[in-house]
């Protein structure tokens, strides 16, 4: 999920209560910001990833 700067230790608490493990987080990038990605949970412009968005389907665990 995306989240921004307000949003990240309840993103955080959510990613754990789901899936009780630690998420790995992400700053995005200037150039990542481009996409204009808004945090999941307002309307802010996101500025971290949450959880494992770049491996979705590949747990091997
Ligand atoms: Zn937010």
């Amino acid at each position: 999920m995306y989240c921004c700067d307000e949003h990240i230790e309840l993103a955080i608490d959510m990613y754990v209560d789901e899936k009780e493990l630690a998420p790995e987080i992400e700053k995005i990038s200037a150039g990542q910001q481009e996409l204009s990605t808004t945090c999941d949970l307002c309307e802010n412009q996101a500025v971290y990833i949450v959880g494992n968005e770049h491996s979705v389907g590949t747990v091997d665990k």
